[in-house]
């Protein structure tokens, strides 16, 4: 991947939020992670499941309907709490030197592309949160176990510094590379944009290869292909494409990842055996087939996994 050197970066929805702050939430401190049984203290196995029960359980638990959009304020990230890490980010070329100005640039393009594709129904995500150890969300108190996820409540992805590193290429043996980031920045922007177009108000079976759950989640898999399949044509609003070039490599790169968060791949690794009926996310092979789906279709009605049958 590589960023056209002259466009410029829009910072105003990254932050950082640094190390723990601890204190209360502003919502309330009842908002725990509920930990499904079995994984708690598991490590990776807990990793990316946590991560949808916890949404869901906003979602569900928080009016229900379709989604979570509004009546969160109060708990977005302010300026004051933003460390100034991505301060110097301006450019492409800033991008292409500094990972961290590159994640500027990804959700840049993301941001771009999905304006572009729903018109009025957009709006951008709350912010992009990087931390490390824990962070205070609309959706509650998140520690680094969680894993990359995105909070409807208050329509932003957090990140800790961690996960890339430490857990998917260490705990979890995958790949490692720029575009791997991009993958995972995709996916939980996927997230945003089935909570913009109700998708969210239909999840209603959260276990099991065929659930509800399992289908949004492919379904962010989907758009995150959609994404990559236009990223190199998407316009900054100045008329100048950001992501300048994406290779075979990079969607390689995307496909291993997708594969690796697999629930069978986190399974094996964490408890030996595969079960199925406890998916929430769907197997290694599902997440490619469906990233590879958006990648090739590019389109919204090719993702949407609540129509089909099976997925
Ligand atoms: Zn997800």
């Amino acid at each position: 991947m590589r960023f056209n050197p002259k466009a410029r970066l829009d910072r105003s929805r990254v932050k950082d939020v640094g190390g723990s702050r601890g204190g209360g939430l502003p919502g309330g401190s009842s908002r725990g992670l509920p930990i499904p049984g079995g994984m708690a203290g598991g490590g990776i196995g807990g990793v990316i499941v946590i991560v949808l029960i916890f949404v869901l359980s906003q979602v569900l638990g928080g009016g229900g309907g379709g989604g979570g959009l509004g009546g969160y304020t109060t708990s977005r990230i302010s300026d004051a709490q933003d460390t100034g890490r991505y301060d110097g980010c301006e450019t492409g070329a800033d991008a292409n030197e500094n990972p961290d100005c590159a994640r500027v640039a990804v959700e840049n393009s993301l941001t771009d592309f999905w304006d572009g594709e729903l018109g009025g129904k957009f709006e951008a995500e709350g912010a992009l949160v990087t931390f490390t150890g824990s962070v205070n969300t609309g959706c509650g108190t998140a520690g680094s176990e969680v894993g990359p996820f995105y909070c409807p409540a208050d329509t932003s992805i957090y990140l800790d510094d961690g996960f890339f590193e430490e857990v998917l290429a260490r705990q979890l043996g995958g790949p490692r590379g720029g575009f791997v980031e991009a993958y995972v920045l995709a996916h939980e922007y996927g997230h945003h944009i089935s909570n913009l177009l109700g998708f969210f108000g239909q999840v209603r079976t959260q276990q099991g290869p065929q659930s509800d759950a399992v289908r949004l989640e492919l379904q962010a898999d989907c758009y995150a292909g959609m994404w990559a399949k236009h990223a190199t044509q998407t316009e900054d609003s100045q008329g100048e494409v950001l992501i300048a070039e994406l290779t075979e490599e990079d969607l390689d790169l995307a496909l291993e990842a997708a594969a690796t968060v697999g629930d069978d791949r986190i399974q094996e690794k964490a408890q030996g055996t595969v079960n199925e009926e406890s998916w929430t996310h769907g197997s290694a092979a599902m997440r490619k087939t469906w990233f590879a789906t958006g990648y090739q279709q590019g389109s919204l009605d090719a993702c949407d996994t609540f129509s089909v049958p099976r997925v």
